[in-house]
């Protein structure tokens, strides 16, 4: 029966050595703040950056909220960054996706100052990452990692298998575990005999989408079992890509939905913010 891992208590130790960090920051003159850009009105996304505001004031970010409807212009939204990238009272920018369709997602990550790039989307970032250089990491796959370590599990030798591919969270958790000397194997939507490479993982991360999709008949007996996926079932309740109930008997360590993966998402928001106010700081005094 494996041990399920709280997202929700390793967040919690580590938005309070964020605090520590930001008081620090504090008595050197530096309030860290992040500007989130809110387009139009998707509930999801309005409800996403509640909790991103909420999650910095408990650790003493400044937190900038900038709502526009989706009649804006590509062109004025560049503009808005530009404004946030020259704003020196500002550390982290955020844009919320998705983003209405007559704008174009690659433009806007790509204007956000790489200094400022808290979501670790731009392609500098995601070329650093790829280099092995320090940078900002994109969240999701660095709470992740963040889980697994905080467990005191080997990372190093051991066969990671990544579900999904997408660029914010597949690609990068498969970089991140990389660098950690792990064997990953990364599978998605034409991946052949799924279930042969997913009994091979000591550690699997499921990022895709699919309610239940992962019974416990894929699981290598002992694996640390990460579930990333967020579904809205026809009750309303949220549950994972993992089916729970058959997984916790073969894993050793397993994160459930909600209360794992998504509560270390938002606070390596918190955490990249705060690095950004370090590294601008330290830019300018050196
Ligand atoms: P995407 O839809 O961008 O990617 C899903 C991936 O799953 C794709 O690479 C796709 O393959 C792959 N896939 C789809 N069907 C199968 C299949 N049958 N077998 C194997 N692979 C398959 O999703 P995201 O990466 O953005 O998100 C994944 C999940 O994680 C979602 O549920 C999302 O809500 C959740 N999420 C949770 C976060 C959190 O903080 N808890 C943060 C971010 C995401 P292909 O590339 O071939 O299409």
């Amino acid at each position: 029966m494996a041990e399920i891992v709280s997202g929700k208590q390793v967040a919690a130790a580590y938005r309070e050595e964020l605090k520590a960090k930001v008081l620090t920051l504090k008595d050197e003159g530096i309030k860290p703040a992040l500007t989130v850009i809110l387009i139009g009105d998707n509930p999801a996304s309005h409800s996403y950056v509640k909790g991103k505001q909420k999650a910095c004031q408990e650790v003493g970010i400044v937190s900038n909220l900038i709502v526009k409807s989706d009649s804006i212009t590509e062109e004025e939204l560049l503009q808005l960054i530009d404004e946030q990238n020259n704003d020196e009272s500002v550390h982290g920018i955020l844009v919320q996706l998705p983003l209405p369709k007559h704008i174009n997602e690659l433009k806007v990550i790509e204007r956000i100052s790489p200094y400022k790039d808290v979501d670790g989307f731009h392609p500098i970032s995601v070329g650093r990452l790829l280099t092995g250089q320090d940078t900002f990491v994109p969240c999701t796959p660095q709470g992740i990692l963040e889980l697994v370590k905080r467990q005191s599990f080997e990372i190093s030798g051991k066969h990671v298998v990544v579900i999904g591919r997408s660029n914010i969270v597949g690609k990068p958790v498969s970089q991140l575990f990389l660098q950690q000397h792990a064997t990953v194997t990364i599978c998605h939507s034409r991946t052949k005999n799924l279930k042969e490479i997913t009994l091979q993982a000591d550690i699997l991360i499921a990022a895709v989408g699919k309610a239940h999709m992962i019974d416990g008949s894929y699981i290598k007996q002992g694996a640390f079992v990460i579930d990333v996926g967020v579904n809205r079932l026809n009750n309303g309740s949220l549950t994972g890509d993992i089916d729970f109930d058959s997984a916790v008997e073969k894993a050793s360590y397993i994160t459930p939905v909600p209360g794992g993966v998504g509560p270390m998402t938002i606070t390596m928001l918190l955490a990249n913010t705060v690095k950004a106010a370090e590294t601008l700081h330290t830019e300018k005094i050196s």
